[in-house]
């Protein structure tokens, strides 16, 4: 062992450290919390969903995006599945949609409805040859058709047929607005001078716009998204399917970021022209020099957590990690004076912890158990005992790495195990599990940006900067912790952001 002083060094976590309170004249709902994610994105909540395949597919995206988080999609799935979710993500919300789903005159409304239904749309462009826009079909146009006659009925039968109501490419807000209002339409396809079909407005876009005014959004006004791979086999065709799809943000996704496979694969996008519109976010580490190779490669954030998670036994499988706070204030040692944003990801419990991972170093911080109970996770509801449950299981955890006959495991690479030659052969490093449901991930999220602003207004701070600058922290022991949390009496009425 050569280090100076090994004992000297203490590793410190949330339940280890508490905010001083200071002079405010700051009041909670006027505190900003919007954040810096990567080099690029900034976001309104500095709130991600993790990578797993229980907290993260196109739906908690979405949620996550219109909340003005992001949400991460995991890669425990084939690259056209996981490129097929960013694309739902991406024609989810947007000011216009760039790439429609179109049918075809000569496809039957059977057909129409699966897409319809596949897409969650409610109508589709018919479009012909090159793309030549040739009319409309939406639910009014099918709804006389019945489930009898769809799969022989032909869209250009029940077709509303051009002339349509359109508009052309760059058409203003207002335009759109009073064309909506005027022909008492829903959608309105844009189109070329020739007459093919380039966009689509959809009326329902403009309602979420006015519903979600902190959502997470390109230039465009489509929803943001991230979408981990790895570093191993066709990691390098995942980001290519990704990119096309739309992905914002790629993060390179690994139990140990500061490892040649995951450097050289962020050093080979960040240098490939094709990918100078995606950010990309290497992890994970959990010390200075690891955040430094991260960086070195030029990554555009760094991810922070060895062993933290909730779900996670890394660091008794392998006895290896640094306690969050301090991970997260190492990293920032080199991630600071660099301008990269830093991400602490993992055993977060309770809305304060959220500040005290900002006043450490962080920018944002990742979820993964306080979102796998919300609606828009993957999975269904589980009773026990009358209570419900979603199930929540690690990415190291043996059901995640299994390849179970003919499906393969997509994580296998983030553990470093792709050369394990059987499922009984390998070494989990995390636990499956469940967490209590928790509703819709828009109260849960409201919640968690709440009690960040009551961590604001407690420190003075106005936005998340200012509480980075101004936030002092104090070192408690086993007996503050006790008195930390309620004690002495029996609860009787759950807070919602409350659990032991
Ligand atoms: P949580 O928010 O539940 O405390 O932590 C979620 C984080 O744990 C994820 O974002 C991810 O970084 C990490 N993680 C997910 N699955 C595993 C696992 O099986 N083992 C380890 N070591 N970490 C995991």
């Amino acid at each position: 062992m050569d280090q100076p002083d090994p004992f000297g060094f203490v590793g410190l976590t949330y339940d280890d450290v508490m905010l001083l309170p200071a002079h405010t004249d700051v009041i909670p709902s006027e505190a900003e919390t919007a954040s810096q994610l990567t080099r690029r994105i900034r976001v309104n909540a500095p709130l991600l969903s993790s990578a797993m395949d229980t907290v993260t597919e196109a739906r908690m995206a979405i949620a996550m995006a219109r909340q003005g988080g992001l949400g991460v999609l995991h890669r425990n799935l084939s690259i056209d599945d996981q490129a097929e979710q960013v694309d739902k993500v991406k024609r989810s919300e947007s000011g216009m949609i760039t790439n429609p789903v179109t049918t075809t005159p000569d496809a039957t409304v059977a057909e129409v409805d699966a897409l319809c239904g596949r897409f969650r749309v409610s109508g589709l462009p018919v479009v012909e040859g090159d793309g030549t826009l040739v009319g409309i079909i939406t639910n009014r146009d099918m709804r006389f058709v019945s489930a009898f006659e769809a799969p022989t009925t032909l869209v250009r039968d029940v077709m509303t047929a051009a002339p349509l109501v359109t508009g052309p490419v760059g058409i203003s807000q207002d335009d759109v607005l009073a064309l909506f209002a005027q022909h008492k339409i829903e959608k309105l396809p844009l189109v070329d001078d020739a007459g093919r079909l380039s966009g689509l407005i959809t009326v329902k876009d403009f309602d979420k716009s006015e519903k979600y005014p902190n959502a997470t959004k390109d230039a465009a006004g489509r929803l943001r998204v991230g979408a981990a791979i790895g570093f191993f086999g066709d990691a390098w065709d995942r980001a290519g399917a990704l990119r096309d799809a739309g992905v914002d943000a790629i993060v390179v996704d690994t139990a140990n970021g500061d490892s040649r496979g995951v450097l050289e694969i962020i050093a080979r996008l960040k240098a490939d022209p094709a990918f100078a519109e995606v950010d990309v976010i290497g992890g994970n580490v959990a010390s200075r020099s690891g955040a430094q190779a991260l960086i070195d490669a030029g990554a555009d954030a760094v991810k922070v957590g060895v062993g933290p998670g909730s779900i996670c036994t890394t660091r008794v499988v392998a006895g290896v990690g640094v306690p969050q706070v301090t991970a997260v204030y190492e990293a920032s040692l080199a991630a600071r004076p660099a301008g990269v944003p830093l991400i602490a990801d993992g055993g977060l419990q309770y809305s304060g912890d959220i500040a005290k991972a900002l006043v450490a170093g962080a920018d944002t911080v990742m979820l993964g158990s306080l979102l796998a109970g919300t609606d828009e996770s993957p999975g269904d509801l589980i009773f026990v005992n009358g209570k419900q449950f979603k199930s929540y299981r690690g990415m190291g955890s043996l059901g995640a790495l299994q390849t179970r006959g003919t499906k393969t495991s997509y994580s296998r690479d983030r553990y470093f195990q792709v050369d394990v030659p059987s499922d009984e052969q390998l070494i989990a490093e995390g636990i499956e599990g469940q967490v209590p449901y928790r509703g819709p991930v828009g109260s849960v999220v409201y919640q968690l940006l709440g009690g960040l602003r009551q961590s604001m207004f407690y420190t003075g701070a106005r936005t998340i900067d200012e509480l980075k600058q101004r936030g002092k922290f104090v070192r408690i022991t086993a007996a503050g912790l006790k008195e930390s949390h309620p004690h002495d009496i029996q609860m009787v009425v759950e807070a919602p952001n409350y659990r032991r």
